[in-house]
């Protein structure tokens, strides 16, 4: 099979755009324009640029997009599965080839700086290159000999229609979490992407239909609440992947149960990092930066909360506020910038009212980035922040801040560690900074948490293994990529058989169990 491939011009203008485009639906391998009228401005959190305007589909462009995947299904189910496999091969082709393209969209429409946008895409393809092996990973078992004569096997079968409905911070990986397994296990899929962010999910459906996806297959429709909604309460869609905040997971977990889907819906996190007394300091430190900082704090296993046990404060705060202090925050095209802007004003104004309740609250600024220093106007920019001497009680320690404010506590002792890492409701990622391994098993035994990190600050499972935090960050039982995402993108079916004709099949085992 070949596949058409450009390599040239970018499938969609993102730049200099003096009258914004509404963005179109990508339904049944058409650009279709949506049936709702109603629409929102798409921004560069960096100089509020509008890039695009994004439109708040309902339940008939989704009815229109479930029409297609169901009409796609049968055939794209029906073709073998190292047929499906060569076009996610193309897909990661084309993801390397196209790898500063799309890391520059990520970048306009989501403000992280361009070093951070190509690992987003460099984590996608490998979820693409994992995605590549389901001729072996769809596999199923066999028993011969159930009884005399009978033997039987499970193999997997597509589950259906299935959507993803994604949040902004990961444009182009959190869809790559899904999209590749979905189709390459004989699905077809609807992706409805985050509305703060389209552009990046629109030029991969481009990419899609360069390398000649057959029609249906994947369908792409924006909006909000509504088309959300719609999704969840579609009969015509069987399986949701969610990723978004602790709240909205809750939501789509039990609406769309309750409609009879299979559901895995991955919450929001306040994820601890541990520094032991004999952890090693400047590794540590730009461990805690890198994960506290990057992204601008955006990121769903960010370290928002440092635990310093007994000498280790001493041992690292001064450094930490030195190397913190020469952190900048600026356009993230900028390679001087360490970090990006925050997604939009509001999340820029609800940083800032964040870091205003922790100083009330009787924390002590340590770093202070509120007025950051020489950043373009017009832009949504928090400096790094860190809040010292925050209490378990107070706002700073509970609430998920989602920007780039670290907020630091000092405990005595790796127990009063563990209990505060438990005390909290999410369990995303946690790490843990020593050398010592008998404190490290202590660590990962007990914490409540999904992903644990051994001196690494932002422990993401690589894509050969799942993906997902505990309580209130994940909803569901299928953790993302890995093994689970075969098991959640398959139905297994049991077919238990003899053959009455065959002559060999029950003679055979007549004579064996003849012999005993
Ligand atoms: P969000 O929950 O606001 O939005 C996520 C998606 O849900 C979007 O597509 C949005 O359109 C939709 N949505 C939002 N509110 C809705 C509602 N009331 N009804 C129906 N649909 C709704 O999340 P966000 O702000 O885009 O992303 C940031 C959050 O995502 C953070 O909490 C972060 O921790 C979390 N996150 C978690 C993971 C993870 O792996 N656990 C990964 C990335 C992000």
């Amino acid at each position: 099979m070949t596949f058409p491939v450009r390599d040239s011009a970018p499938a969609i203008e993102l730049a200099e755009n003096p009258a914004p485009r509404t963005l179109p639906n990508y339904i049944n391998g058409r650009w279709v324009p949506a049936q709702a009228s109603a629409h929102i401005d798409v921004t560069n959190p960096a100089n509020g640029q509008v890039l695009a305007r994004v439109p708040l589909s309902g339940s008939a462009d989704l009815e229109s997009a479930v029409a297609a995947a169901s009409a796609a299904l049968p055939d794209w189910r029906g073709r073998a599965v190292g047929e499906r496999t060569e076009f996610i091969f193309a897909l990661r082709e084309q993801f390397r080839c196209r790898i500063d393209e799309l890391a520059e969209s990520i970048t306009r429409e989501g403000g992280k700086v361009l070093s951070d946008a190509r690992a987003e895409i460099t984590r996608s393809i490998e979820v693409l290159e994992v995605a590549c092996a389901s001729p072996m990973t769809m596999q199923g078992y066999v028993l011969e000999g159930v009884a005399r004569g009978i033997n039987t096997e499970t193999f997997r079968q597509p589950v259906g229609v299935c959507a993803a409905i994604v949040p902004f911070n990961f444009p182009a990986m959190v869809p790559m979490w899904f999209l590749p397994f979905a189709i390459v296990c004989g699905n077809t899929f609807i992706l409805k992407p985050s509305e703060q962010v389209p552009l990046t999910s629109e030029l991969i459906c481009h990419i899609l239909e360069e390398i000649g996806l057959p029609r249906g297959v994947v369908n792409l429709v924006h909006g909000a609440h509504d088309v959300v909604n719609a999704i969840l309460d579609s009969p015509g869609i069987h399986a949701v992947s969610f990723v978004g905040s602790v709240n909205t997971a809750k939501y789509i977990y039990r609406r769309a149960a309750e409609k009879g889907k299979r559901v895995q819906a991955l919450g929001g996190a306040k994820n601890y990092m541990v520094v032991m007394p004999d952890a090693a300091v400047d590794k540590t430190v730009s461990n805690i930066l890198g994960s506290a900082f990057g992204n601008a704090g955006q990121r769903c296993m960010a370290g928002s909360i440092l635990v310093t046990v007994g000498a280790a404060r001493a041992a690292i705060m001064p450094r930490l506020k030195q190397e913190a202090q020469k952190l900048v925050a600026g356009d993230g095209t900028d390679p001087k910038s360490s970090l990006g802007p925050v997604i939009s004003p509001q999340s820029c104004e609800r940083i800032h009212q964040a870091i205003e309740t922790g100083l009330r609250e009787g924390a002590d600024l340590l770093v202070d980035g509120r007025r950051p220093q020489n950043v373009p106007s017009g832009g949504n920019f928090v400096g790094p922040t860190i809040l010292d001497n925050v209490k378990p009680a107070m706002r700073a320690a509970r609430d998920e801040i989602f920007g780039p404010v670290l907020s630091v506590m000092h405990v005595n002792s790796l127990d009063e560690a563990i209990a505060l890492v438990n005390s909290d409701l999410r369990g995303n990622g946690t790490s843990i900074f020593t050398e010592d391994g008998a404190a490290v098993r202590e660590y990962s035994r007990r914490v409540e948490v999904g992903m644990v990190g051994v001196n690494i600050g932002v422990a993401a499972s690589p894509a050969y293994f799942p993906f997902s935090g505990w309580k209130d960050s994940f909803f569901g039982d299928l953790h993302v990529h890995g093994r689970d995402a075969v098991e959640f993108f398959t139905r297994k079916k049991t077919v238990t058989s003899r053959y009455f004709s065959s002559g060999t099949s029950g003679r055979f085992f007549t004579e064996q169990g003849d012999k005993h």
